[in-house]
């Protein structure tokens, strides 16, 4: 087995009512001073926030409010957040949304452990997450994983550039999980956050180390779950059981239980993000439309392990394995069709790109050339042309 490190300290409490356990864990994890963080509306809409804000004031917590969030989630809000969460000298920010909300909360917390630095800092890479404020969720959208992941996404709408940062100081104190709450989802954000779980997976599952058996059988096994309720939330997104699992899966996929002992490749999450920051598209849109083009790309370096996931993903059983793992590619692209998801730049709603601009994408998500990304395998500036080219019908 190879060696890993696992830390998922997040306080996990799920099912129908859980948010009624809003105040009692605010103050467990934060204090009586919360600021409360949310996007443009849903929660205000679905009557979620004021059922919150109840709980929160029978609780003894006062609190502020920093509505708006948008997705792919702005550093001008963030900056703004920062700044009532010093002035109300906040305990706690917690989240009330998607991974937007929360990604937005956690930079709040960390630009507010330190406000003395410009909080972009820390995405720009010019300097370490040292500290934070206590973080808490109550998820409405099985999707980015954010409740548990340590990883926080942040556009910078003065360049354009969409990047993210990994720290344990990124990890939640705790999540709030009630399927219900998922009943509202928009079908088109149901299905870009059905992608956005197994590609947290796949991201994992598709590197060079030849990883651990139960790490493995955790990945295919999340994946197989998505597929069989991915399908029956798309035909009811009422379907309790169903939601409960697709918002399980998306927690496990990005707190690296699918990931232990393997290096992580997240390549078509850069490009992705790239795509998502240039021209604000939905994230998992990114994702489905970039993928199979990644796929095809790399296979032949490990065919074997293409095939692998097709016979326990898909079911797929055929002896040459270069034809397995070319039907396994077919099957993944078949089921985000069948979601109605891009699998390819064309279907974006931004439509098929100039030369100029994948060539911008590719240089901007390399930093000009200046590192590799990946790891099934390194990808330099002409890769990450060429994976945006295939991808561009
Ligand atoms: P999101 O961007 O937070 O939300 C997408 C849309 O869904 C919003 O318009 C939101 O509306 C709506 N919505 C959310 N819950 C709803 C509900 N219950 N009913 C009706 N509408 C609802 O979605 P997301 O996919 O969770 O987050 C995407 C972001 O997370 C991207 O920026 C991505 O890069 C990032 N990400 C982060 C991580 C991480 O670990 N940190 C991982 C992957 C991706 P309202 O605004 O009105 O609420
Ligand atoms: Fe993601």
């Amino acid at each position: 087995m190879k060696n890993f490190m696992q830390y998922a300290p997040t306080e996990i409490v799920f099912g129908k009512d859980a948010e009624k356990e809003a105040g009692r864990l605010a103050k467990k994890w934060g204090g009586d001073k919360v600021l409360i963080v949310y996007g443009g509306g849903s929660v205000k809409k679905s009557g979620l926030l004021d059922r919150v804000k109840a709980e929160l004031a029978d609780a003894g917590v006062s609190f502020q409010e920093l509505g708006g969030v948008k997705p792919n989630p702005r550093l001008g809000l963030v900056r703004e957040g920062v700044k009532m969460a010093v002035d109300f000298g906040a305990h706690l920010i917690l989240a009330v949304g998607g991974g937007s909300v929360i990604d937005t909360a956690k930079a709040v917390a960390i630009g507010a452990a330190d406000p003395s630095v410009d909080v972009w800092s820390y995405w720009a890479g010019e300097r370490q997450v040292q500290a934070a404020l206590p973080v808490g969720v109550i998820l409405t959208i099985s999707a980015a994983g954010s409740e548990t992941s340590d990883s926080a996404v942040i556009t910078n709408e003065e360049t354009g550039k969409k990047a993210g940062i990994n720290t344990d100081f990124n990890r939640p104190k705790f999540a709030i999980m009630n399927p219900e709450l998922t009943y509202t989802l928009p079908k088109y954000q149901l299905t870009c956050g059905i992608v956005d779980i197994m590609m947290h997976t796949l991201e994992r599952y598709f590197t060079p180390v030849d990883g651990n058996m139960l790490t493995d059988e955790i990945a295919e096994g999340l994946l197989r779950t998505m597929i069989t309720c991915g399908k029956k939330a798309y035909e009811d997104q009422t379907d309790y059981d169903a939601m409960s699992e697709i918002m399980w899966c998306g927690s496990i996929s990005h707190n690296n239980l699918t990931g232990l002992g393997r290096p992580k490749d997240f390549l078509c999450h850069k490009l992705g993000h790239e795509i998502g920051g240039m021209f604000d598209v939905a994230h998992g849109a990114t994702l489905s439309a970039i993928w199979g083009s990644w796929a095809r790309y790399v296979y032949k370096i490990d065919p074997a392990r293409f095939a692998r996931y097709g016979e326990k993903v898909w079911g797929i059983v055929e002896d040459d394995e270069e034809k397995a793992a070319v039907a396994a590619i077919e099957a993944t692209e078949d089921f985000f069709r069948s979601l109605h998801m891009p699998v390819c730049i064309g279907e974006l709603e931004i439509g098929v790109q100039s030369d100029e601009v994948l060539r911008k994408l590719a240089d901007s998500a390399t930093k000009g050339d200046t590192i590799l990304l990946g790891a099934f395998k390194k990808i330099d500036a002409q890769d990450a042309y060429e994976i945006y080219k295939a991808a561009n019908h």
